[in-house]
């Protein structure tokens, strides 16, 4: 095992290396990763690397904001913690939940609940869900609808919610309750079947109806879904796809959770990815850029007629018994106010339109590569394909990990990508720069040229 090739295509690393989070051991020999400045990132050997990939989708603003730095410091010395337990809290969480409320527009929102991250978050938005529906007396609507190849976390219930095999077999997931509806895939679908984007878009709201129907509407209580998704191979919805999910799952009672975890505080070019697509969400999680990832905190924002149920008819149900011991811990609030405020005064999302055609259009430029399938993407966040012939239906075959050379090229060259087989994912710091995209978008063809040319040998 430890001659395997990793997701990075070096050899020599422990098969737990690839995918395993947390799990270290001295037989791996990973990465190391010592200092951040802006859009890059330093190994211990003092070798430089475009982080393509913002941390894992999160550190917005960048290695070394100073400011974020000082909210924390300030609140550790001010006050490192105090809980949000009967009805005590503190004023970082307050102030925090009132500036989220502030900011989400894409529709009113009540409350927000806080979390640690965006996996809690998602687990946290089923026991809402389920608690709300025991409220309204209606305790047989408790089935979740998630979409395959989405993910929302990696805890039992967020790893139900995710439509990833790898996430569910040998884990025996997905939980009871939990469905997947088939996939939302890529143009690939569109190219293979000869279909609009909209007939797309038709045919997946069809086949979402159809699953409703076939488990019972009345068993269903909410629908999760990302508005790009993201660890699955970044897959923006076809034109029109969420006008008409949005119609079903109104048409059966059936909330609409959005998880924006990536997608939330400008990735898109618009403030949440709900603004882009004119999503109105009863449910929304938010991580990562909350606190542009220097601490870990995640959220959900729940719209007043639920938070006004749970609220209502907690005397009668017994208290809405959840919540974390870091739930809207005090440091971790300020450094996310501050995040907040900073995207706020340099117009973040605003940023990201102006800076994204250099980034999105300099990649699409080598669309023609023969081993480019598809290229997908908007604002900061791309998705390459690589596939055989150009032809979606034509993968490589796994073992010549095409993907792998590719990012151990970039890595080569002073890049970080993601790599999931041969799908590469790239959503870069908000703050990079036009120059740095240039460079990004530069290394990328370099990469690629040099992967072209290990694929036909
Ligand atoms: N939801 C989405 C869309 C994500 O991309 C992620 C993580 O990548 C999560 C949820 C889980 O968040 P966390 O890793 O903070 O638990």
């Amino acid at each position: 095992q430890s001659n395997s090739t990793d997701e990075n295509g070096f050899k020599g690393h422990g098969m737990l290396a690839p995918f395993t989070a947390g799990w270290q051991s001295t037989d791996v020999h990973p990465l190391v990763i010592e200092r951040s400045e802006g859009s890059y990132v330093y190994d211990i050997d003092g070798k430089k690397y475009l982080d393509s990939l913002a941390g894992l989708w999160c550190t917005a603003l960048g290695g070394n904001e100073p400011r974020l730095v000082k909210a924390a410091t300030d609140q550790l010395n001010k006050l490192p913690f105090y809980h949000s337990f009967w009805n005590r809290t503190t004023k970082p969480s307050l102030d925090l939940a009132k500036e989220m409320l502030s900011m989400f527009t894409a529709r009113e929102m009540g409350k927000v609940f806080f979390t640690n991250s965006g996996s809690e978050a998602n687990d946290s938005q089923v026991k809402l869900v389920w608690y709300y529906n025991n409220a309204l007396g209606r305790p047989e609507k408790k089935k979740f609808i998630a979409r395959s190849k989405s993910y929302h976390g990696s805890t039992l219930i967020s790893a139900s919610l995710s439509g990833l095999p790898a996430l569910h077999q040998k884990f025996d997931l997905p939980a009871p309750l939990f469905c997947t509806q088939t996939a939302l895939t890529t143009g690939a679908s569109i190219f293979l079947t000869g279909e609009t984007e909209e007939e797309f878009a038709t045919r997946l709201a069809n086949n979402l109806e159809n699953l409703i129907l076939k488990e019972g509407p009345e068993t269903i209580a909410a629908f999760i879904a990302e508005p790009v998704m993201g660890a699955g191979g970044v897959i923006p919805p076809p034109k029109t796809y969420f006008e008409k999910i949005q119609a079903i799952v109104k048409k059966y009672d059936i909330l609409f959770i959005a998880d924006e975890v990536i997608t939330a505080f400008g990735r898109l070019g618009t403030m949440f990815g709900c603004d882009m697509y004119n999503i109105k969400p009863d449910l929304v999680s938010v991580a990562k850029a909350l606190s542009s990832a220097y601490v870990p905190i995640g959220a959900t924002l729940v719209s007043p007629e639920i938070s006004d149920v749970i609220h209502s008819q907690s005397n009668k149900l017994g208290s809405f018994s959840h919540g974390f011991t870091y739930s809207g811990h005090p440091v971790a609030c300020a450094v996310a106010i501050e995040s907040l405020k900073i995207y706020r005064e340099k117009n973040i999302p605003d940023h990201v339109k102006r800076i994204s055609p250099r980034f999105q259009e300099g990649i699409r430029a080598f669309a023609g590569s023969p081993i480019v399938g598809e290229i997908r993407g908007l604002g900061f966040i791309l998705g390459t394909e690589f596939s055989d012939n150009k032809s979606p239906n034509d993968p490589f075959p796994a073992e010549w990990g095409v993907g792998a050379i590719f990012g151990a090229e970039c890595q080569k060259r002073g890049m970080l990508v993601r790599v999931a087989g041969d799908n590469i994912m790239m959503s870069p710091p908000l703050i990079m720069t036009s120059d740095e995209a240039d460079e990004l978008v530069s290394i990328y063809g370099e990469a690629l040229r040099a992967t072209e040319e290990r694929t036909a040998e």
